[in-house]
């Protein structure tokens, strides 16, 4: 399989490069040339296919022979560590927890996959690379989580000062070793534009080896369809559900839809926001306009101008129509926020965090316009990374308590990307 670039233009590479490199030298995002499509046969048989070879099924085309099958098997096992159970409140309401890793969110999967796909490549070719990654939160402690103690790998998180929660933040700035914590005096757009300018930095980024592990990196994003996977061997219904997820960057819904576009039944897809609503406007009113993060109790949904977006207008290659019968999109205030987390736990006993609840209101307002359907949606985090927002006081589980104690260690840097640079290049 070769991948292209959002942007157009002639690169392409194949699964190994597109890893390496992160991002295309455009400037674009890295897109299969076609999407494969997954026997039916299989998706007949769902049920009775282990959870392991369904994600070795949706993401080998991809990886081709970039890694043998064998490796790449291991790979998964070790990506699927821990479960994604779908949980049902009713009839109707079913929520997919992709909370049960060890930084206790959904991008553990993503990031556990990425860096042993490049643990393996750089095995092999027995070179440095430096992972660049910024973080809302839960990126950065599932990627530094996912490559602590990875040899010939360097880790770099960029985090905004102050708005992530004090979990995540000791999750970020407690690993030490090959990972190393900035934290950034602005916001995760800042962050993501200092990344992103790093990127285009060419001397730098050969130097260094640089290589993003935000979802822009393909091994972060296509894993991901894993749980879309798992969620439908789990699902007892005989239509297909309408699925909510709470979307900041857009990298997990479109791994969603790409699953859906390999032929995984799924009737619908709902982007649940908050007030970073860039999406939600473009499908109502045709328009794309970004614009500056606004911060919420949601805060990993903080975005103002989403990565993986124009990855989804590629799978439906820039059709408005075709996307809009695929997609909805709602956004939630924190008030609308807070209410919603009372509301489950009034109806279904059950205890979400800000993101989760967002994706439930989300699937609630979906469903009152078409009743007769039933639905999933994700909960990406565990609560107990969201203290302040959740009312209730939830026990941390006892595989973090320690960290709490430990003594946290960053650097501490304006949204400068002169700054940036030197502290990169202190390494070299
Ligand atoms: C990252 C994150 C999101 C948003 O996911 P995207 O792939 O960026 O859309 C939602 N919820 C939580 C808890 C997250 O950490």
């Amino acid at each position: 399989m070769r991948f292209k670039s959002t942007k157009g233009g002639s690169e392409e590479v194949d699964f190994k490069e597109a890893v390496i490199r992160g991002q295309a030298q455009n400037g674009g995002l890295y897109f299969p040339t076609e999407i494969p499509e997954i026997s039916k046969d299989i998706i007949h048989n769902i049920k009775n296919i282990s959870e392991q070879d369904l994600a070795y099924h949706a993401i080998h085309h991809y990886v081709d022979d970039s890694i043998p099958e064998v490796e790449l098997n291991k790979i998964i096992e070790e990506t699927l560590a821990f479960k994604t159970p779908l949980i049902k409140l009713d009839e109707r309401f079913h929520v997919l927890e992709l909370f049960h890793g060890p930084t206790l969110a959904f991008k553990d999967i993503g990031a556990r996959f990425m860096s042993r796909c490049l643990a393996y490549f750089s095995k092999e070719n027995n070179n440095q690379v430096t992972v660049l990654v910024a973080t809302s939160g839960d990126t950065g402690s599932a990627v530094a989580d996912g490559f602590f103690g990875v040899e010939n790998v360097e880790v770099v998180i960029l985090y905004p000062s102050g708005k992530v929660s004090a979990v995540q933040e000791k999750q970020l700035t407690t690993y030490g070793g090959n990972v190393r914590a900035i934290e950034v005096m602005g916001n995760f757009d800042d962050c993501q534009r200092l990344v992103k300018q790093a990127f285009s930095d060419t001397r730098l980024r050969e130097t260094l080896q640089l290589t993003s592990a935000n979802s822009i990196n393909i091994a972060r994003w296509l894993p991901q369809q894993f749980y879309y996977f798992n969620a439908l061997k789990q699902w007892d219904k005989k239509e297909a559900p309408v699925i909510s997820v709470p979307s900041g960057n857009f990298g997990n819904i479109c791994a969603g839809i790409l699953a859906w576009k390999s032929g995984l039944p799924v009737k619908h897809f709902i982007a649940a926001c908050n007030v970073n609503n860039v999406v939600s406007e473009f499908l109502s009113s045709g328009n794309y306009q970004p614009k500056k993060a606004i911060p919420t109790i949601s805060n990993a949904m903080d975005v103002g101008d989403p990565s993986n977006f124009v990855r989804i207008m590629e799978i439906f290659s820039n059709n408005i129509p075709g996307l809009k019968s695929m997609l909805s999109s709602f956004y939630y205030t924190d008030e609308d926020t807070k209410s919603g987390m009372r509301e489950i736990k009034k109806e279904f006993n059950y205890t979400a965090e800000p993101h989760g609840a967002i994706g439930y209101m989300a699937l609630k307002d979906y469903l009152k316009i078409y009743p007769s359907a039933s639905g999933i949606f994700l909960e990406t985090a565990h609560p107990v990374k969201f203290p302040d927002a959740v009312e209730e006081e939830i026990r941390i589980p006892d595989r973090l308590k320690h960290i709490m104690s430990l003594k946290k260690n960053s650097v501490k840097i304006e949204p400068d990307y002169a700054q940036l640079r030197k502290l990169l290049e202190i390494r070299n």
